[in-house]
């Protein structure tokens, strides 16, 4: 069992205060995509923040901006091993999420979302903190009916390419409701659709850091099978936005919530507009298509916004110029981390 001592001034449990109007947070994955992101928010909102990561698909410099702050903690750590940190609020974050990266360790995927979920529980089951999974649009699978709500109880294949991932994050949901219903942990799991943004890694494989990349380096959009397969975008501040209400949501609101974008988009479309953004001269290619690669994806969002008053409100091409932006400043080596 790891046993994390907080840095001086952090734990309430070790008798020290935490000033007023102000939580520890416990993120794992915070030094990933998504949860370097939430970190940060969290700082600005004047929280302690651990950030909890193997540094396996993440980066330490994500968060390298944050580490002036004395409210920020990071912890090198594997979900897979236990844990015992005190904090009032846990994220769980930590699990590859790009099929590329996921497929490179399916049965380390399968087992960080597995036994991730089973030692943040127990933390959260020892301390009392509320605990928010970041679950995914892929318990949906292939899915045969759009949009998706959450009752879809979706079409997954078990054994195909994504099952390591999509059964990972589905067993993970499980652990979460039954944790809940058998030893009363406050649980909340935001089924999060395709979400992107600065600090994807340029080399992670997805759709939107790949066309990116490849068309600011002018070489060609490589579109998986005809294109036509959609996909629903959301920005990282709306996602990010949409968990801070989850969070302080009322215990009865536990999910499973869907946190996306329902504007859809086939993924020829994505790539005509991100040649349109960036002027590029890039050509539009055709590779095979993925194993188990879903034809569609939108999330019906009513549930978030009746119960957390949540809807995206940065377009596409609001988020696209804002992420080009980025990778511009990254492939020409000018990218500076902003300071909180
Ligand atoms: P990411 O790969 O950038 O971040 C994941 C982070 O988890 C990384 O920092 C990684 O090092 C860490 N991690 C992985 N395995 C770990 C382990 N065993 N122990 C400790 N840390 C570990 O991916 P992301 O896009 O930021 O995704 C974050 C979370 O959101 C994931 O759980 C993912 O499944 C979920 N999600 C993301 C999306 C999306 O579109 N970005 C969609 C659905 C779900
Ligand atoms: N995709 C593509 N070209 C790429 C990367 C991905 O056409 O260079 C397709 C992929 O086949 C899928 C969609 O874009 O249909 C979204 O892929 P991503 O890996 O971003 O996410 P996910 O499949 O998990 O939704």
């Amino acid at each position: 069992m790891r046993s994390i001592v907080p840095s001086e001034g952090y734990c309430e449990a070790s008798g020290i205060a935490v000033p007023q109007g102000e939580r520890s947070v416990l993120v794992n994955g915070g030094a990933g995509f998504l949860g370097s992101h939430l970190c940060e928010r969290l700082l600005q909102r004047g929280h302690k923040v651990i950030c909890l990561d193997n540094f396996s698909t993440g980066r330490r410099a994500n968060v390298d901006h944050l580490t002036s702050n004395t409210r920020f903690q990071i912890v090198e750590h594997d979900v897979r091993q236990p844990f015992d940190i005190q904090a009032s609020l846990i994220f769980n974050f930590a699990s590859p999420a790009s099929p590329p990266d996921y497929q490179r360790d399916p049965v380390g995927t399968l087992l960080t979302n597995v036994l991730g979920a089973v030692n943040t529980l127990d933390c959260a089951r020892k301390t009392g903190a509320i605990v928010v999974q970041s679950s995914t649009s892929e318990v949906y699978g292939d899915p045969n009916q759009s949009p998706q709500r959450e009752s879809y109880c979706g079409n997954v294949n078990p054994i195909g390419p994504r099952g390591c991932y999509d059964e990972g994050k589905r067993s993970a949901e499980t652990l979460f409701f039954d944790y809940h219903r058998t030893y009363g942990v406050d649980i909340k799991v935001g089924r999060i659709f395709n979400t992107y943004g600065p600090r994807m890694r340029p080399d992670d494989g997805r759709v939107v850091s790949n066309f990116i990349v490849q068309a600011l380096r002018n070489a060609d959009l490589t579109i998986y099978g005809d294109g036509e397969q959609t996909r629903s975008f959301c920005y990282v501040d709306d996602l990010v936005d949409g968990f801070l209400r989850f969070s302080a949501a009322g215990s009865a609101c536990i999910g499973p919530i869907n946190l996306g974008n329902p504007a859809e988009f086939t993924v020829r479309r994505l790539a005509e507009i991100i040649r349109d953004l960036t002027n590029s001269r890039s050509r539009i290619v055709h590779l095979p298509r993925g194993g188990d690669d879903p034809r569609q994806r939108r999330p019906d969002i009513s549930r978030a916004a009746a119960e957390l008053g949540w809807q995206p409100c940065i377009g596409l091409e609001t988020g696209l110029t804002r992420t080009v932006g980025y990778f511009d400043g990254v492939l020409a080596g000018t990218q500076k981390a902003e300071v909180v």
